[in-house]
């Protein structure tokens, strides 16, 4: 398997960070004889930070990355994927909700495919965000013409170099596969555990997504009408 990069936006999950990385390190050596944890703290205001930087000291694979400014989840991942030395980048959400375990069922399909999207078949979430999501998910379906379950899965493997091609804008974490998709990418879904929230709380709530996710929404279907589909026949 090639180098792979885990990366993780975090912003204000103290308690949660020493387990993830137990987690992520746990399975790491199963998917790759190389690898690197990069932890791209969005300028918590908690001890976040200084969890990451003690972890870092006594540990190698994790790479501390943190912003002058919380600049939300799109900019943190963005933050991290340019810093990726990987050659496949995984991401996941910091809060312990992913189980980076399902990522060995996962990786069997990296290489036939570019990107490997969790889909959280059972979710530990409230019924509210439960059924936020399935709307989300059907209207973003919709109207960009795809047919992915769960786009907001976390838990997600993807080819670098495409990933890198993408500029990311504010809320487009949401769109990475149909963002993916434009770069070529072969895609599939896989089911994945999902767990309770124990520590920290969400960042979001359902109306705020809502009317974000509206407006994005409407962004990414304008990219793809006027995405630019260039084969160069002849170059001297
Ligand atoms: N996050 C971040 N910056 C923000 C908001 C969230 O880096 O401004 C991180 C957060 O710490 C978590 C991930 O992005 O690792 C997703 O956030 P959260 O779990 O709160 O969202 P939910 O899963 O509830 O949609
Ligand atoms: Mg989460």
């Amino acid at each position: 398997m090639p180098k792979i990069s885990f990366v993780v936006p975090i912003y204000n999950e103290e308690e949660n960070i020493p387990k993830l990385v137990e987690e992520i390190q746990a399975v790491a050596p199963d998917l790759s004889d190389s690898y690197e944890i990069l932890l791209v703290d969005d300028c918590s205001s908690d001890r976040s930070l200084q969890i990451i930087r003690d972890l870092a000291t006594q540990n190698p694979a994790i790479r501390p990355l943190a912003l002058a400014r919380n600049s939300g989840q799109s900019a943190a991942l963005s933050a991290g994927f340019q810093a990726a030395d990987g050659e496949a980048i995984i991401t996941m959400d910091a809060d312990l909700q992913n189980d980076p375990a399902d990522l060995r069922q996962m990786i069997k399909y990296y290489g036939e495919y570019d990107m490997i999207n969790g889909w959280r078949f059972n979710r530990q979430d409230t019924l509210s965000k439960k059924i936020a999501s399935k709307i989300g998910n059907a209207f973003r379906n919709r109207l960009t013409r795809e047919t992915i379950h769960d786009t907001g899965c976390s838990l997600k493997i993807m080819n670098a170099d495409m990933l890198k091609n993408i500029r990311i804008y504010k809320g487009l974490h949401r769109f990475l596969p149909t963002l993916m998709r434009m770069e070529g990418a072969k895609i599939i879904e896989v089911k994945v555990n999902h767990r309770q929230r124990l520590f920290g709380e969400s960042k979001y709530t359902n109306l705020r997504r809502g009317i974000e996710g509206f407006y994005d929404v409407l962004a990414v279907r304008w990219m793809q009408s006027r995405h630019l589909s260039i084969e160069v026949k002849e170059e001297k």
